[in-house]
């Protein structure tokens, strides 16, 4: 794995096949997380390389928002954190919420929770209301559906009495 001398703010893969995206960290204009992606496409040079002329489509590893970043938006590596797991020391921005170790790929807390209390709570905020919105959405195509497939059941229904199932009145009684 090399560091560009000229720019410590992303890493190649060991095995040289290009960008190693757990190295690139941006922050969510959206959101405001700082953290790698879970999804990084980017031009490549005619070597192979990362093409900074062109900006790189990201996707927020918080949230999934999608979004576009120009080479300078990648975050300069100028702090160390060491892997919970396998005490790897590697190079992350001071500023990251979330980091990944690029030993063992583990996803752990940036040195930006460490520095500040009301950062973790914000950020929890920020997922709880994106699970929410998650959970409203398939609520809400579950409910469609479901009533899909009641229209359907009408439509395919004999007509009433034919098949003995039309409501009939319940009796009622009034006592005074
Ligand atoms: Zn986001
Ligand atoms: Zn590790």
């Amino acid at each position: 794995m090399t560091t560009p001398a000229e720019n410590p703010s992303y890493q190649t893969r060991a095995d040289g096949a290009g960008l190693d995206i757990d190295t690139v960290y941006t922050r969510c204009p959206q959101c405001g997380i700082v953290a790698t992606s879970t999804g990084v496409s980017y031009a490549i040079t005619a070597d192979g390389g990362l093409d900074p002329a062109h900006p790189l489509e990201i996707t927020c590893n918080a949230v999934g928002h999608r979004y576009s970043a120009a080479f300078i938006d990648l975050l300069a590596h100028d702090a160390t954190a060491t892997c919970v797991r396998c005490d790897t020391v590697f190079a992350v921005p001071a500023v990251a919420d979330q980091v990944v170790c690029p030993s063992c790929r583990l996803y752990q807390d940036g040195p930006f929770l460490h520095a500040d209390d009301s950062r973790r709570a914000e950020l929890d905020r920020t997922r709880q209301a994106h699970l929410a919105q998650i959970r409203a959405e398939l609520d809400r195509t579950r409910q469609a559906h479901l009533a899909q497939i009641r229209a359907a059941l009408r439509a395919s229904r004999p007509p009433p009495g034919v098949s003995g199932d039309d409501e009939q009145p319940v009796p009622t009684r009034c006592i005074r």
